[in-house]
Order: C-alpha cells, then structure tokens, then sequence
C-alpha cells in the first residue's frame, strides 16, 4: 500500500480494525519515513519500543480487545516524559533524560491503542515562536525549509505535515498549539485549561500550559481529543472534574447544505463573533505594534468566513478590547511561573550537573548557566524581576487583573456569540534567523492566540489557504467557551468537509 503514510487517523483506525493493514506494517511505513530525520523534526526514535508496541496492537487486534485507536501511531512532543524514550524539552538541561514513568496524555492513548513512534523537537521548555530555540536545533517548514515551522511544538506540526507521523501531540502555553498548526498547514485544537492532564509535561508556565492534539482534520482531532483527555484529579491539582466526552459525537450527526443554521445557542444559526481589530491591517498601536494582520492572512480569513456564512452561520462583529494588553501579561505571567517552575533544575534533582565546582552555590550557577540556553535564562531573568519584593505589585499583580479582564472580555463577547473567528497569527511563517535577534519580535507575533490561553478557553486552528509569494498556509483560529471543544470540533469539520482542498493539501515531495 503505497499511499499507507497518507492515511488519516480516522481511516488508518478503520483498517487496522479491519485487518486491512498490521499495526507492524504501519509502524514500518512511518519509521521508515523518519529515517534520515528530515526537517529535524524528532529528538528521539526508538523503532524496538515503537515495533514491540506494534506488535502488541496486532495480538489486541487479533483477540478481540483491540482499543479505539489500536495500532494507529502518534509521536509526542518532547514536553511528555514517556518511558523508552528521552525526554529532553528541547534543553541540554535534561539530555538524554529517561523517565521511569509516562505522562497521563502518553498513558491515555496507549491505552486508546496508539503506538508511539518518537519524541519531537521544540523549543526548549516549550518557549518560542519559531522552533528556533531547542538545544538540538531548529526544526524546518515541510512546505518551504528555508522558513520557521512555527513554535514551540514545531516538530509535531513539521511531522504530521510532513506525513512523518499521522498525529502528534502538542502543548499549548501561549499559541504552541495552534501557531505551529497554522503554520504548517494542519489542524490543531488547545482544550479548556484542565481537560488533559499536566502530570507528566515538563512545566513552563502551570497556570498556562494545556495539551492538545495536532494532526490533518478536525475528525482527526477530535478521535484524539477524546482519547488524551479525562480527568487525574490526584495526579493534576487543575485536573476539571468533569466527566470525559465523546468528542466526536456531534461530527457524525446527519447535515443538510446549512447544517449551521441550527446549530447556535437555542437551535438557531451559529453566530460567529469577529474580532473587528484582529482583522484591521496595519493599524498602530499604543504599544507600538501592529494591530490587525498582513492582506494575505486577511483575504485567506475573509475567505473562510464567507464560507461560513454560505454553511449557515451569521457574522458578528465583536470588540475584544484587551487583545494588545494580552502580550505584556502574558510575558510576565508565563516568565514568573517559568523561574518558580524551573528552580527544580539545580543539578542534584534532575538532568544536567556541572563537572567542576567549587561550591554548593557555585554548582548551581555553573550548572544552569551551561544547561538552559538565551531564551530560557531571559525568562527566569524576567519571572525572578517580576516576583522580587518592590516590583510584584507593579508588574505580576497588574498583570494578574488584567488577565481576569481579559477573561471577562471574552464572557461579555460570548453573551453575543457562539464562538468567535480571527486569525492564528498576523503573518505566515516566517523566514529562518529573521527574528532570531529580536525576542520582542517572536513575542509580538503571539497576539492572537495569547488571549484564549489567558482565559483558558478551547481554541483550535484550521487551515484556510495560502499566503501569496511564499506560498506559506494561513490558519484561521476558532475560540469557544469553556468546555465547548464538541462545537468547536463541529464547526471546524464542517468547514472541512465542504473546502477539503485545505487541510488535505500536501508539501511538494511527500
Ligand atoms: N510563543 C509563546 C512563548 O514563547 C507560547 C509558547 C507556548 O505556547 N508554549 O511563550
């Protein structure tokens, strides 16, 4: 079968449980396609562990017991500790790091079935924009390598894009979900803050960080979702009480040419809520950046929308007046978790050690100073300033009310809206090294997705065309209320399943 590597996961599960295919057979496929590691997308491979899994999906199959998911294969962002594997998070702090233990997310979908198939490059700790700051390297665009594949879960939108792995998982903080997703052409979707457990994902910022799924389709997304998801209330202290869904169950219900004209609040049309200043361009702002996004990125939204409206939905324009505040709190609430998060790195408890010191103190310095790179030292810089007496009311405090008006923006938005619509990112992937000086530069480029994670709604990125010249994928972001993932997941496939030329285009070559 020489079309196995193109697979959705949706179908590979189908003839998996048909016996159509082994899940020895399809494990070989995409091991073979990682070897040589392109795009540099994995940290780690492990074909003895990923084959053994492999094995014990056909024997599942055979009797019977076979999961949801069974044989189907996943690669994990390196974020996940996951035994047989390494877990670095991107950092030299923890090269070659084996966990006696996987994460909740790695034992939910073994258990779903999936095979494991490698770990995947990001940035280090999970903080960036562009990939470019993992101690192993950067990670290239499947569709044009001279350009960023988006950050930081830059290998898993590299390696699904790329047909390397036909899902990954991914960590969201700040946009790592949906950026890279965006960028790379795919779908990806951040749950509401405490769907999937943390337990197990090395910590950046705990009161961010949320797991998610990234691979081709919302009907991908959504078998995924179902699977990582439930609650570990002993294991997750923001673990959500709150029974696991079936996260597909709305995708399979029968639609007619409007199947959005019924499906907003009370049985009425989906009402979209359009952030009118995330689609103005080039509009300055107090703070000094651009407000709104690049034509291409704009006409590929405005696309979408229309073709939203001509499925049933009805357009709403909405205000989120907090949008461009959202950058400098969020800078300073994901520093000040980092540098209280990242004090476990001291050289006695995990990972990295220096080989000369004087001192107790000294061991320490040396050993950070030699073990986190520029991007993690600015941040534990920032989070220790931030935190330190005379300044915590001035800056953390500020920007913990800020966070709750944001938070409200969003609520005052949804007493309107059934979900909100607007663009990932103001541009398309960018080219490598253009913002590799400028951290304010990465940091600007986060303005549309920081103001979901602040609020920790659900939030999902779908592909809807290409940027012009570069020919780069543009994303469209869809923002739900708390606990919305099933609707979001809907509005998404149906879009998918009426412009299937979006999110089922290739890079030239795969
Ligand atoms: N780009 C953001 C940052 O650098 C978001 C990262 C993330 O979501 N993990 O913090």
């Amino acid at each position: 079968m020489s079309d196995l590597h193109l697979k959705t996961v949706a179908e590979l599960a189908a003839m998996l449980k048909n016996k159509d295919v082994s899940a020895v057979e399809v494990a070989t496929r995409f091991l073979a396609r990682m070897g040589g590691n392109p795009h540099n997308a994995f940290l780690d491979i492990n074909s003895e562990v990923t084959l053994a899994q492999a094995q014990a999906s056909d024997a599942k199959i055979a009797a019977g017991t076979a999961g949801p998911l069974e044989g189907v294969p996943i690669a994990h962002k390196d974020i996940f500790v996951t035994q047989g594997f390494a877990t670095t998070a991107g950092s030299k702090m923890l090269h070659n790091y084996q966990s006696p233990f996987d994460a909740t997310v790695v034992k939910n979908v073994r258990q779903a079935g999936m095979v494991t198939v490698g770990k995947l490059n990001c940035d280090e700790f999970a903080m960036g924009s562009a990939n470019e700051n993992s101690a192993y390297g950067a990670v290239t665009n499947p569709w044009n390598a001279t350009h960023i594949p988006g950050g930081s879960s830059g290998g898993s939108a590299a390696a699904v894009a790329a047909r390397l792995t036909p899902a990954a998982t991914g960590t969201d903080t700040g946009g790592s979900i949906r950026q890279p997703a965006a960028f790379c052409g795919i779908t990806g979707i951040k749950p509401t803050y405490g769907r999937a457990s943390r337990y197990g994902m090395v910590a950046f910022a705990s009161s961010l960080d949320q797991a998610g799924p990234m691979a081709r389709s919302a009907e991908d997304c959504a078998l995924l979702l179902t699977a990582m998801c439930g609650p570990d209330l002993d294991r997750d202290s923001t673990s959500l009480n709150v029974a696991n869904e079936d996260f597909s169950r709305l995708l399979t219900l029968p639609a007619g040419d409007k199947p959005l004209a019924t499906a907003g609040k009370d049985g009425g049309p989906l009402r979209i809520g359009v952030p009118e200043n995330w689609l103005a361009i080039d509009q300055a702002s107090p703070l000094g950046q651009v407000d709104g996004c690049a034509p291409p990125v704009r006409m590929a939204i405005q696309n979408a929308l229309h073709a939203y409206e001509q499925l049933g939905a009805v357009l709403l324009p909405i205000a989120l007046p907090h949008t461009q505040l959202s950058i400098p709190v969020y800078y300073i609430v994901c520093a000040a978790e980092a540098s209280s998060n990242l004090s476990r790195f001291d050289g006695v408890k995990f990972g990295h050690r220096a080989k000369e010191f004087s001192d107790l103190a000294d061991m320490y310095q040396r050993t950070r100073s030699e073990g986190f790179g520029d991007e993690v030292k600015r941040r534990i810089m920032i989070g220790s300033y931030v935190l330190s007496h005379g300044y915590y009311d001035a800056y953390y405090l500020q920007a913990q009310k800020i966070r709750r008006m944001i938070a409200d923006g969003f609520q005052k938005a949804f007493a309107q809206c059934d979900l909100i619509a607007g663009p990932v990112a103001p541009t398309t992937a960018w080219k490598l090294g253009d913002k590799t000086d400028d951290p304010v530069a990465n940091y600007l480029a986060d303005i549309f997705t920081l103001p979901a994670s602040l609020a920790g709604l659900p939030c999902m990125s779908i592909p809807v065309g290409f940027g012009e010249g570069s020919h780069m994928p543009v994303g469209m972001q869809l923002i739900g209320n708390y606990l919305q993932e099933a609707q979001l997941l809907n509005v998404a496939h149906r879009f998918q399943s009426v412009h299937p030329q979006h999110h089922t285009a290739k890079p030239e070559g795969v």
